[in-house]
């Protein structure tokens, strides 16, 4: 039986046309969708029986994207056991200290054991480990230019963008146009740094994911018949660093994150 570890395993059985009959902007989107139990294989009208025959029992059984992650972060855990600390430390911009790796990510500690047992004093969910263990696994060490490029601008990007605009700039978007707080509170919390002006935002603040990852979220104010703008750039070595799909996934679970320190604030 196929096993489909991500929204691209998935795709690969896709007509990849993107004729939008499932409703979704995209055959990845629908690939998501069908991963996280939102929507069923047969949602696409292109499939033959014998694939869905064979593929939907198997889907079917997935429950939630979080026990999908989770199965994903026991396979990089798995991985982590043979990794070289002296070297991958060195080479991601973490320390070794005690035996772990212990790696600054938005201005907060973390800790890898030699398990791939990710700890920090901050809540950490397996939105950010899975992330966070591909960065030490795959990492190349590219060290940033400073030269800064849209998501869509990244190794596979376009690919991904129209899944990445969905879930991670338009309700992030949406959150700043509702909490002007936001970006001071992510230089507050995040140790991030203002960087305004830059692509003539009006607002501009840097937070860096993991030591070799920065980004930059620019912010459009409303103008006249202007709605507001959101967009994230990242640095053209992002994708040396971080797999493009994975960097979807931890600004995926970044904006999730934000939204939950939003509502705290607003009870
Ligand atoms: S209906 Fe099928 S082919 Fe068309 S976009 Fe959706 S998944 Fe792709």
């Amino acid at each position: 039986m196929t096993t489909f570890k991500s929204p691209l395993d998935l795709y690969k059985i896709l007509p990849q046309t993107n004729c939008k009959q499932c409703q979704l902007p995209s055959c990845l989107a629908f690939a998501a969708e069908v991963i996280k139990g939102e929507k069923r294989l047969s949602a696409c009208p292109h499939l033959s029986r014998k694939i869905l025959d064979t593929h939907q029992g198997n889907l079917s059984a997935r429950t939630s994207l979080d026990q999908e992650l989770n199965a994903v972060l026991h396979e990089l855990q798995a991985k982590v056991t043979d990794l070289d600390f002296k070297e991958a430390a060195a080479r991601t911009g973490a320390v070794l200290a005690n035996n772990r790796i212990r790696i600054n990510c938005l201005g907060n500690k973390f800790e890898i054991d030699r398990q791939g047992k990710v700890t920090s004093h901050c809540h950490t969910s397996a939105w950010f480990t899975v992330p966070l263990l591909n960065y030490l696994l795959l990492a190349k060490g590219s060290e940033p230019t400073g030269n800064w490029l849209a998501y869509r601008e990244l190794p596979g990007g376009s690919e991904w963008n129209p899944l990445y605009e969905q879930r991670c700039e338009t309700p992030l978007k949406k959150l700043a146009d509702k909490e002007p707080e936001l970006f001071s509170d992510l230089v507050d919390i995040f140790s991030g740094r203002q960087s305004d002006h830059r692509f003539d935002a009006d607002i501009g603040v840097e937070l860096l994911p993991y030591p070799k990852l920065p980004l930059l979220i620019c912010y459009w104010l409303p103008e006249e018949d202007l709605s507001s703008k959101l967009q994230i750039f990242y640095d053209e070595t992002a994708g040396h660093n971080l797999p493009t799909e994975y960097i979807y996934r931890l600004c995926t679970g970044l904006v999730v994150m934000f939204e939950k320190i939003s509502q705290r604030h607003s009870r």
